[in-house]
């Protein structure tokens, strides 16, 4: 991406990719949206032969991915969880694969409901790293980490896990959704990829589903674009442009959720009604400290368990005006959502309260609206 890749995160996030269209000057990127692409002879062409395997729109993004992810590759995928899909084809048949044990809901469907005749999966509680290092050296393939985790935001030492994978020969890869790029490099930490839902903070407007894997290791990247193009979840051109416009804004973006995020924790902690608030940022998370050492802020997600029952949480769900009850994160309006209802019902209720999902969790994807609305809404919900 030539001359920005040693500038700072915005710079990177607003140029890379973006060199001006060369037919035209136009300073946006086109959105190509073609599936296929004329040739002069068989088989010449101009590095595009049809959309499924490369399109110019799609290749600017993944340029500008692998910039703000500080790595080599970047591929994208149409959904989060078809490049999951993409990463468990990539495995032989009978991969022992070690999972946290509080990953998204649909991480946890698709692993044991599509690929558990096909893969060995064994949940951990990732936060603790002699467990961690205790099943890696039984032999695993892969270890799947996500950090925070989602919902409860539980924090796991990325570069310690990774560097114990790299001892065992295991992959590993950090669902890094909840940080973005912004707050957190799993790769720069170690692990050998990087994985994303493009649809919350890295696209940022909750107007594209899509999913992203960046790496440094090129026959990673090899498997993946072979099997991207063998199976097909491609990003469309379309999806692609917004995303890549998204992105322009992902640093101030990330900062606002942060702060607003800080000051929504802080005051739920001192409400009456509530019994705990989960945030990465408030010291009274178990891993606060590692989570200021691996990451460069705290995030715009928190987790509060009401002092009540399932009917009072349907209650503040039901009175909250700004934040709209709806699934999925990341967006520039605030969310908020029921876990065991709604994100997490996939998840068999004896697993969910093992984790600590139990029926008076609520959980907030804080936007960037002002925050004085933001708290006298939740203040209002709570009465
Ligand atoms: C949403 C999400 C996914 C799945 O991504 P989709 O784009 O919805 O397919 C994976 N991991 C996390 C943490 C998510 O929030």
């Amino acid at each position: 991406m030539g001359n920005s890749s040693n500038k700072g995160f915005s710079t990177r996030a607003i140029h890379a990719g973006g060199q001006p269209d060369k037919e035209t000057g136009a300073v946006m990127p086109p959105i190509y949206q073609t599936s296929t692409y004329v040739q002069s002879s068989p088989g010449e062409h101009k590095g595009y032969e049809y959309t499924r395997s490369h399109n110019p729109t799609r290749s600017r993004l993944e340029e500008n991915l692998a910039s703000i992810e500080q790595t080599s590759y970047a591929l994208t995928t149409a959904s989060g969880l078809s490049m999951i899909d993409l990463i468990m084809h990539m495995l032989p048949a009978g991969s022992k694969i070690i999972s946290g044990d509080d990953v998204y809901g649909g991480t946890y469907r698709l692993f044991t409901t599509v690929f558990q005749d096909r893969h060995d999966f064994t949940f951990i509680d990732t936060t603790d790293l002699s467990a961690v290092k205790k099943v890696l050296e039984e032999g695993a393939d892969l270890i799947w980490l996500e950090s925070p985790t989602n919902p409860t935001l539980k924090i796991s030492d990325i570069a310690s896990i990774a560097s114990l994978a790299k001892n065992t020969n295991t992959l590993s890869v950090v669902d890094n959704t909840f940080m973005s790029p912004y707050f957190q490099n799993p790769v720069v930490l170690g692990a050998d990829i990087a994985y994303h839902s493009l649809t919350k903070f890295i696209n940022g407007h909750s107007d594209v589903v899509g999913g992203a894997i960046m790496t440094n290791d090129e026959t990673i990247y090899n498997k993946l674009f072979i099997l991207q193009n063998s199976i097909g979840p491609c990003a469309s051109p379309f999806d692609s442009w917004l995303v890549l416009r998204g992105i322009k804004t992902l640093g101030v973006r990330m900062q606002r959720h942060a702060e607003n995020a800080q000051q929504i924790a802080e005051f739920l902690e001192k409400h009456s009604r509530i019994k705990k608030v989960i945030y990465p940022g408030l010291k009274s998370h178990p891993q606060h400290e590692l989570a200021a050492a691996q990451m460069s802020g705290f995030g715009g997600m928190i987790t509060f368990y009401l002092d009540g029952d399932i009917e009072s949480a349907r209650k503040v769900l039901e009175r909250v005006k700004l934040f709209a009850l709806a699934e999925s994160l990341g967006g520039v309006e605030s969310l908020i959502e029921h876990p065991a209802i709604m994100t997490h019902a996939s998840v068999p209720k004896e697993v969910r309260e093992s984790i600590g999902l139990y029926d008076n969790l609520i959980r907030l994807s804080v936007g960037i609206e002002d925050v004085e609305d933001l708290i006298n809404d939740l203040r209002g919900a709570l009465q």
